[in-house]
C-alpha cells in the first residue's frame, strides 16, 4: 500500500500481545496481496485486466469488497467511484503528471463512469465494459484491511490496542480508556490543531496536502471528481469516524470530493458516521463537524484552534457553521 504500518497491543501476556500484532501485519499484507493494483500477481489486477465484455468471478471476499465500493458510489452521487483508474492513467497520476486533453479527458470520463465496469453483487461477477478501465482500490483498501485485522483483534480478546495504517486508524479499548488521537493541520501537517478520544471506531483522513502532482507549477491532489474528471479542489481536509473503517476510508474520500458545505450536508444525513472538516482559506482554518462528532472531541468546540479565531467570530461552533 506504499506506507507503514504501526501497531500497538495491549493484553495480559506479552506473547498474546506479539501474537496479535504479528496477526495485524499479516491480514495487511494479505490484503496488500489481494488488492494491490501495482502487483501484477494480484487478484484485483486480475479482475483489471479481465477480458472486455466477459464475466469474471472473483474469489467472494473481494467480490464482496467490490460491491461494497459499488454501493459507496451509488449512495455518494459518484463522488467516491473505484472506477477512477482511467482518470489516474489519463493525469499520469502514477508518475510525474499530465494535463489531458480535452479529447483523452472525454474518453477517460467514458472509461471511468458507473457503466464502464458492473459489480454484480449477487452473482459476485465483475465486467469490464471498456478496455481503459480498472478500478482503483486506494480510496477503500486500507480500511478493508484495518476492518479485517480489527477482527482479528476482537478474537484474540486483546485489552486495547491501536493500529495506525498510513494515517487511518483503528482504535480498539473502552470508553474508560480511550485512544487519544490528533488532527493535524490540513497544510502544515506537524502541527495537530484537533484531539479525539476514540475507542471501537476508526479515523481516516482524506485531504491533498500529502500526496499530489506538479504540473506547470499547479498542484494537484491524488483525489479526483469522477463527475468531471478533475482533481479535487485543495480546500483543506475530512477526518471521518465510523465503526466501520471501510465506511470511515470511503466516506473520507467522497466528502474530500463533495467540499465541506455540500459534504457537511451530506453527512448529517447519514447514520452511524461523524465528520470534521477543516477548510484552509487565505490561510485562516476554520473547522464544522457532524453534531455526532462532539461524543470524540475532547475539546469543547469552541476552543478548537483558537489561535486562528478572533474574538466573537465562532465560525468554528456547531451552532453556527449554518451561517459560514
Ligand atoms: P489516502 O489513501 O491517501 O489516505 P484516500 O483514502 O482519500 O487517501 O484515497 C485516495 C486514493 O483513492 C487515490 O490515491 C486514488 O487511488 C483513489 N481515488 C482517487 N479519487 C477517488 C474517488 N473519487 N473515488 C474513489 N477512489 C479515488
Ligand atoms: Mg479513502
Amino acid at each position: 500500500m506504499g506506507t507503514r504500518l504501526g501497531v500497538v497491543v495491549e493484553a495480559s501476556s506479552t506473547a498474546g500481545a506479539g501474537e496479535a500484532a504479528e496477526n495485524v501485519m499479516l491480514e495487511v499484507e494479505r490484503f496488500e496481496r489481494m488488492l494491490s493494483t501495482w502487483d501484477p500477481e494480484s487478484e484485483m489486477h486480475a479482475v483489471n485486466t479481465a477480458a472486455v465484455g466477459s464475466p469474471f468471478w472473483p474469489g467472494s471476499e473481494l467480490a464482496l469488497l467490490l460491491a461494497e465500493a459499488d454501493r459507496y458510489s451509488r449512495i455518494s452521487g459518484g463522488a467516491f467511484d473505484a472506477r477512477v483508474g482511467a482518470l489516474v492513467d489519463a493525469w499520469d497520476m502514477r508518475g510525474s503528471g499530465v494535463v489531458p486533453t480535452p479529447d483523452m479527458l472525454t474518453r477517460a470520463l467514458n472509461a471511468a463512469g458507473s457503466g464502464s465496469i458492473s459489480v454484480d453483487e449477487h452473482t459476485g461477477t465483475v465486467v469490464r465494459h471498456d478496455a481503459a478501465a480498472w478500478m482503483d482500490t486506494g480510496g477503500f483498501g486500507k480500511g478493508a484491511a484495518l476492518r479485517s485485522a480489527a477482527q482479528g483483534l476482537e478474537l484474540a480478546h486483546v485489552d486495547r490496542a491501536l493500529i495506525d495504517l498510513g494515517g487511518q486508524l483503528w482504535a480498539q479499548g473502552s470508553a474508560d480508556e480511550p485512544w487519544r488521537v490528533s488532527v493535524a493541520h490540513p497544510t502544515k501537517r506537524r502541527q495537530p490543531v484537533v484531539h479525539l478520544e476514540i475507542h471501537g471506531v476508526s479515523v481516516a483522513t482524506s485531504g491533498t496536502s500529502e500526496r499530489f502532482i506538479e504540473i506547470d507549477g499547479v498542484r494537484r491532489g491524488h483525489i479526483l471528481d469522477p463527475r468531471t474528471g478533475q482533481p479535487s479542489r485543495a480546500w483543506g481536509s475530512v477526518t471521518v469516524v465510523s465503526a466501520d473503517p471501510v465506511e470511515a476510508d470511503a466516506v473520507a474520500t467522497a466528502l474530500y470530493v463533495m467540499g465541506p458545505q455540500v459534504g457537511l450536508a451530506w453527512a448529517e444525513r447519514q447514520d452511524g458516521l461523524h465528520a470534521l472538516f477543516l477548510q484552509v482559506e487565505d490561510g485562516e482554518l476554520t473547522a464544522s463537524w457532524t453534531p455526532g462528532m462532539e461524543q470524540w472531541l475532547t475539546d469543547p468546540p469552541e476552543s478548537l484552534a483558537p489561535e486562528h479565531q478572533s474574538p466573537g467570530h465562532r465560525t468554528h461552533t456547531h451552532e453556527s457553521r449554518n451561517h459560514q
